[in-house]
C-alpha cells in the first residue's frame, strides 16, 4: 500500500468513526433531554470538588481496595495511552512514523516504556476481571438482570482491551526488530522492555513479513481504538465519559432528604392552619403529573444517571430488599430507565413517539419492585459514580400513590392514620407522649 493510499484510508476511517460517534452522542443527548428540567448548577465549587474526588480520583471505588486498584490500572491506562494515540493519528494523517521520537529523544524511550508498563497492567487487570466474572462468579455479576447482553457486553469489552494491548506489544516488537535491521522509516526508539519479550518468536521472519506484521498491528490498534470509541457509547462503558458530568451534577442535598412537592406541602400546611412555604402556588395546569409514570416525568438528571450506570451492581449487593430475596434490584432500575429512554428517543426520532403504548412503570419496572424498597439509601451510598436509584423509585411510587391511589393495604392504613391522627400508629395525638408522662410520674 503506498503512503498516499494509506493516508486516504486513514482519513476515511477517522471520518466514519467521527460521524458515528457524533450521531450517537446526539441520540444520547436527545434521550437525556426527554427528562423534566431541573436546576443543578448551584454551588459550583462543591460540584467541581465532587467531580475531582469521585470521578477523577475514584474515591468511592477504594471501599474495596483490590478491585479498585485493578480498575485504577485500566482507568489510568485508558487516559494516558491516549497520548500515544495522538501520535498514531498524526502519523496516519501525515504518512510519518513515530513523529514525536526525534523531538523527545530519551524521553520518548521512557514514555514508550511507561505506556508499555501501563498496557501490561491493563492486560493483567482485564484477565483478573474476566476470571472474577466467569470463573469465580462474583454474585453481583450474576443477578437476573445481568443475563444475555449485559453479560456479553462486560466480557466483550475486557477481551477487546486485551487484544488492543497485545496489538501494541506486538507492533513494538516488530518495530524494534526492523530498527535493528536498519530498515528505512523505522525511527530508533531505544529498548522497549515489555515488547522485547514478544521478539524471540519473530526473529526468524523475513523483513517484508515483519513490515507487514508491524503495519497489521498498527492498523489493528488504531481501527480497534476507533471501533472501541463508538462501541462504548452503546455499552455500560459509557461511564468512562459520563462519570465526569454525572458527578458534577450530583445531588448536593444530604442523603435521605426527600424532595417534597411544594404544591402538596402547601396544601397540607394550609389544612393544618400553618403558613404555606411560597407566596403563590402555580395554577393546577402547570403542576402536571404527580410523580412519574414514564421517563418524561423524571428529571433529566435521573436519565443522565441511567446513562452513567456502570452496571457494577454495588448498589444491588447492598440493597436489603434484594438481599432478602425481593424482586427489587436498584441496578435493574437504572438499566430499565436507560432502556426505556433509548426506546422512546428512538421512537420520537422516527416520528412514532405519540402512539407508543409503553411506559417505564409496568412495561419495564413492576409495582412489586417499587413496593419492595425500604428507602434506606444504601444503594445511593454504594454507588461509585453518585447515581441515585432511589429517586426514580420514589418518583414512580409517588405516581402510584397520588395519581392511582394504588398502594398496598398496609400503606393505606398508615396514610389514613397520619391524616387523622398525625402519626402512623393511630394514637390520638394527645396520647402520643403519654409514655413520657408515665415515666415522669414513675420517677
Ligand atoms: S433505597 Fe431501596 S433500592 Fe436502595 S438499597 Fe434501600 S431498599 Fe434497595
Ligand atoms: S447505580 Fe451505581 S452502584 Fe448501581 S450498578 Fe449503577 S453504577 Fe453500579
Amino acid at each position: 500500500m503506498t503512503t498516499y493510499v494509506a493516508q486516504v484510508i486513514f482519513l476515511l476511517l477517522l471520518a466514519v468513526a467521527g460521524w458515528l460517534l457524533a450521531r450517537r452522542i446526539r441520540f444520547i443527548k436527545a434521550a437525556i433531554g426527554l427528562g423534566k428540567p431541573e436546576q443543578r448548577t448551584d454551588h459550583p465549587a462543591a460540584r467541581w470538588r465532587n467531580m475531582l474526588l469521585v470521578a477523577f480520583g475514584q474515591r468511592k471505588m477504594f471501599k474495596k481496595p483490590i478491585p479498585a486498584l485493578l480498575h485504577l490500572f485500566v482507568y489510568v491506562g485508558f487516559l494516558l495511552i491516549n497520548i500515544e494515540v495522538l501520535e498514531i493519528i498524526i502519523d496516519g494523517l501525515a504518512g510519518t512514523h513515530r513523529i514525536f521520537a526525534p523531538y523527545l529523544g530519551h524521553a520518548y524511550t521512557w514514555l514508550l516504556n511507561f505506556f508499555e508498563l501501563l498496557a501490561v497492567l491493563v492486560m493483567a487487570a482485564c484477565v483478573i476481571f474476566l476470571i472474577r466474572r466467569n470463573i469465580i462468579k462474583v454474585p453481583r455479576f450474576h443477578k437476573p438482570e445481568m443475563r444475555h447482553w449485559p453479560y456479553l457486553d462486560a466480557n466483550l469489552i475486557l477481551i477487546f482491551e486485551i487484544l488492543l494491548v497485545l496489538a501494541i506489544l506486538n507492533m513494538n516488537a516488530a518495530d524494534q526488530l526492523l530498527q535493528a535491521r536498519g530498515v528505512a522509516h523505522y525511527t530508533p526508539t531505544g529498548k522497549l522492555l515489555f515488547s522485547s519479550f514478544f521478539m524471540p518468536p519473530l526473529q526468524g521472519l523475513s523483513t517484508p513479513v515483519l513490515v507487514a506484521m508491524e503495519r497489521f498491528f498498527w492498523w489493528f490498534h488504531i481501527a480497534g481504538i476507533l471501533a472501541f470509541a463508538v462501541y462504548v457509547t452503546y455499552s455500560k462503558h459509557l461511564h468512562i465519559f459520563m462519570a465526569f458530568p454525572n458527578t458534577w451534577y450530583a445531588d448536593l442535598q444530604p442523603k435521605g432528604k426527600m424532595s417534597n412537592m411544594e404544591v402538596v406541602t402547601n396544601e397540607v400546611k394550609m389544612m393544618l392552619g400553618l403558613q404555606p412555604t411560597q407566596e403563590a402556588a402555580p395554577p393546577p395546569e402547570e403542576i402536571g403529573r404527580f410523580g412519574a409514570k414514564d421517563v418524561t416525568d423524571l428529571s433529566w438528571k435521573s436519565l443522565m444517571d441511567a446513562f452513567t450506570c456502570t452496571e457494577c451492581g454495588r448498589c444491588t449487593a447492598e440493597c436489603p430488599a434484594n438481599l432478602t430475596g425481593k424482586k427489587l434490584s436498584p441496578r435493574k432500575i437504572m438499566m430499565d430507565t436507560r432502556d426505556r429512554a433509548e426506546e422512546l428517543a428512538r421512537l420520537q426520532l422516527t416520528g412514532n413517539g405519540t402512539d407508543d403504548p409503553h411506559t417505564l412503570l409496568d412495561n419495564f419496572i413492576s409495582r412489586e419492585e417499587l413496593h419492595a424498597c425500604t428507602t434506606c439509601n444504601a444503594c445511593v451510598e454504594a454507588c461509585p459514580v453518585l447515581i441515585n436509584p432511589l429517586r426514580i423509585i420514589l418518583d414512580l411510587r409517588r405516581y402510584l400513590v397520588m395519581e392511582e391511589s394504588s398502594a398496598p393495604a398496609e400503606w393505606n392504613a398508615m396514610f389514613q392514620n397520619i391524616e387523622t391522627s398525625f402519626n402512623p400508629w393511630k394514637f390520638a395525638p394527645t396520647d402520643r407522649f403519654k409514655w413520657a408522662d408515665e415515666m415522669k410520674s414513675n420517677n
